[in-house]
Order: structure tokens, then C-alpha cells, then sequence
């Protein structure tokens, strides 16, 4: 499988820093298509009140305030979707009380269904039936200048491996892995101290190389099977402890600010729903604030767009702002550069050729590398993209 030391453009640094952003005026929740509405417009509602319900899944009011309307907002798939607005009250009134469950470790296989079903955040239905021989924690960030999963790893370090442990117990796993990047020198540190205590959960480091967050890619440096594994992300474990310990829905989001056109990068904590430019309006510092791009969860995998109307979602991992750089797309030359660095063996000529293969089309892994490879600035990752939606 090919694999890449990605260059790192050194103008573009990362911060320690962590801003809230908590109490936004305004939420925006996402309408999507399958989810039917429950509350009416200028209806009163509690943070963690149900908004809209599909078959075993709800999305909830990150916060308590007044249904005010519906508004079209742009999410992190690029797609511009209808949006519930409420009108924060700011008094966090909650929908259901706050329990705290002391000891994880005494729950039952069948209370932890229960508590996440009754939340309905999750589709968990398949840990049911599959039996699992081995859980992997993909804590690698495989976007530069992307540090979202790495805050989350060490900010939610205790709840990642408390929700690991239990796992392990509760589904009789005995191999339990954490893989972090072998540059992430914080986590392996903060992880090699504590793993003392969990002697049922090992580290696995795994070199800097790109796209190993890949599942396709790791299994060529963690030996396992897809069918008896459980793979999860830390964000899955920090919702899991969310629900089972506070009987809590999360309702923040950590995402990375960075780029080559701005002083001050950082990780900013958002509510879910808050508008992405009133956070970057009020906490961006510019070199220069003319003619930028704004990238979405990174440069490698990520999609231009306008953040005017962008709003925190948890598939939101970031913003890239970078100065644009006027790169003209020319002809292919036929270089087969593409191909080579390819982790699939997508052939270019698929694309460029009339007749179109969309099956092999549909093994891309949306990788970028293709297009960071081209010399003549071909975004062959976006004309794959196209490709499969307009089938
Ligand atoms: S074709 Fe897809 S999988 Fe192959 S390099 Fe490009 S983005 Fe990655
Ligand atoms: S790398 Fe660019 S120029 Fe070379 S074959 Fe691929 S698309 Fe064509």
C-alpha cells in the first residue's frame, strides 16, 4: 500500500490554546432529509430537548431557548441544508436532570444498551450481534495542521480509557488498542503514564506517514480483520461516556482554526449549531484578511468553501484559512504520478478518458494524494467526486 511522508508548510503553526466558544446567540441545527420535525416555530425549548427524530436517532437542542425559524446553512460535506434556528436564552434550562453514575464498571451489557438507546444518539445495534475480537482507538490525525483529535485525546484522556476498560469487559475483548502517530510525542507521553492501570489496553505507535488514519492503510501496520474489530474514534468514546456517566447528550465540539494567513491559531470549543464565522470573526487574527481560502477538515481530504453561513456540526474537525495561491489547472501530461501514489490504484485515465468506471471510482478513499501530487494542479481528488454524484 503506498504511502507518503507528506512536505509540512512551516508558516503554518499550531497552538496549545483552547477558546470557548459556549453562548452563541444563535444555533443552527441541521434538517436533513430523513428526520421528521417535533417542535413548532416560537415553541420554547430546553437544552436537550428533542428537535427532530428519524427511526432510532434524535438530534437535540444544544441549548434552551425559542424555535425562531429556519434558515439555509452550509454543513461540513459542503451541502447547503435547512436549518432550525433557536434563539439562545442563555439559562440552560434542561430538558432531563443530570444523574451521575459513580462506577461505570458495575454496568451490565444490558444497561449499556439501554442508556444508549434511550438517548437515541447512537446506532450501536450491531455490537448486538458481532463478536469482536479486537477494539482499536484510531487516535492519529492524519490531516496537517489539523489538531482536533489529538486535543480530544488529551483533553478526554481518562473518560477514553474508563469507556475503553469497559468495553473490553463488557464484549470480553481482550486485545484493546490505542495508535497514536509516532510525531504525537504529548499523547504518548500522557498515554504511556496511565496505561499502567488498564493493563487490558496497549499503546500501538505508528510512523508519520500519510494517509495511515486510513483503515485501508493501518491494516498494513496493525494486523487485523474488519469483521472482528471495533473501530473507534476518541469522539466515539467521549459520547459513550457522556451518555452512560452524566446521562448526557455532548453538546460542544472541539475544532482546529489554523492556516498560513493567520497569527493565532487554536482549538476552539464550540457549541454545536454556533455560526463558524462569528467564531473566526471574533477570535481570528489575519496577516492579511484579502483574498483567503477556506479549507473544511483540512487541506488533504478537505473541501473549499465560504464559511459565511457555515455552522458547527460534529462531523466539523476544522477550518484551514490560507492565502490563496493562484495555481492554474493545465493539461494532464500523463505523468502517471497519480497513479503511483495512489493507496488504491485509481488510474487517472478513468477520469479522463469518455468512458467512465464508477465502481473503481468508488474505492477512492479521499485521500487527496492524487492532487497533491499532480504537477500541473489537477484536482483529480474533486473530479472523483464529481464523478460519483452525478451518478
Ligand atoms: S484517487 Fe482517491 S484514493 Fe487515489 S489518491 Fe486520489 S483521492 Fe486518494
Ligand atoms: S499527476 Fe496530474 S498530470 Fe500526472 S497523470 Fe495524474 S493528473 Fe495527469
Amino acid at each position: 500500500m503506498k504511502t507518503v511522508t507528506l512536505e509540512k508548510d512551516c508558516t503554518i503553526k499550531l497552538s496549545s490554546n483552547i477558546v470557548d466558544y459556549i453562548y452563541p446567540d444563535y444555533v443552527f441545527i441541521p434538517m436533513f432529509e430523513e428526520f421528521k420535525l417535533k417542535v413548532k416555530n416560537r415553541e420554547e425549548v430546553k437544552k436537550e430537548q428533542t428537535l427532530l427524530s428519524a427511526e432510532n436517532k434524535t438530534i437535540i437542542s444544544p441549548v434552551s431557548g425559542v424555535v425562531v425559524g429556519v434558515k439555509n446553512c452550509a454543513v461540513a460535506s459542503g451541502e447547503t441544508v435547512k436549518c432550525l434556528v433557536i434563539e439562545n436564552d442563555f439559562k440552560e434550562k434542561m430538558h432531563s436532570r443530570t444523574t451521575i453514575r459513580k462506577k461505570l464498571k458495575q454496568l451490565s451489557k444490558n444497561e449499556f444498551f439501554q442508556s444508549l438507546e434511550k438517548k437515541q444518539i447512537f446506532d450501536y445495534d450491531f455490537l448486538k450481534t458481532k463478536k469482536f475480537n479486537k477494539i482499536i482507538i484510531n487516535g492519529i490525525e492524519d490531516e496537517p495542521y489539523m489538531a482536533t483529535k489529538l486535543f480530544t485525546m488529551s483533553k478526554y484522556s481518562s473518560e477514553i480509557l474508563e469507556i475503553l476498560s469497559l468495553l473490553a469487559a463488557l464484549f470480553d475483548v481482550s486485545e484493546n488498542i490505542i495508535v497514536l502517530k509516532n510525531n504525537d510525542r504529548d499523547n504518548i507521553e500522557l498515554f504511556s503514564n496511565v496505561l499502567g492501570t488498564y493493563p487490558e489496553i496497549n499503546l500501538n505507535v505508528v510512523p508519520d506517514i500519510y494517509p495511515i488514519g486510513k483503515e485501508i492503510v493501518l491494516k498494513n501496520y496493525i494486523n487485523f480483520s474488519k469483521e472482528e474489530t471495533l473501530i473507534l474514534s476518541p469522539l466515539d468514546l467521549v459520547k459513550i461516556y457522556s451518555i452512560l456517566k452524566k446521562n448526557k447528550v455532548i453538546t460542544e465540539k472541539l475544532i482546529t482554526i489554523s492556516g498560513n494567513a493567520i497569527i493565532n491559531p487554536f482549538i476552539v470549543n464550540a457549541k454545536i449549531g454556533s455560526s463558524v464565522k462569528k467564531i473566526i470573526d471574533e477570535h481570528v487574527e489575519y496577516i492579511n484578511n484579502d483574498d483567503l481560502v477556506y479549507v473544511i477538515n483540512g487541506l488533504m481530504c478537505g473541501v473549499e468553501t465560504s464559511i459565511e453561513d457555515l455552522v458547527v456540526t460534529e462531523d466539523l474537525e476544522g477550518i484551514i484559512i490560507n492565502k490563496k495561491e493562484m495555481f492554474v489547472e493545465q493539461e494532464c501530461i500523463n505523468c502517471g504520478k497519480c497513479f503511483d501514489v495512489c493507496p488504491v490504484a485509481i488510474d487517472p485515465h478513468l477520469i479522463f478518458n469518455k468512458k467512465k468506471n464508477v465502481d473503481l471510482a468508488n474505492k477512492c478513499i479521499n485521500c487527496g494524494l492524487c492532487t497533491y501530487i499532480c504537477p500541473v494542479y489537477i484536482n483529480f481528488k474533486r473530479k472523483i467526486e464529481d464523478m460519483i454524484h452525478e451518478e
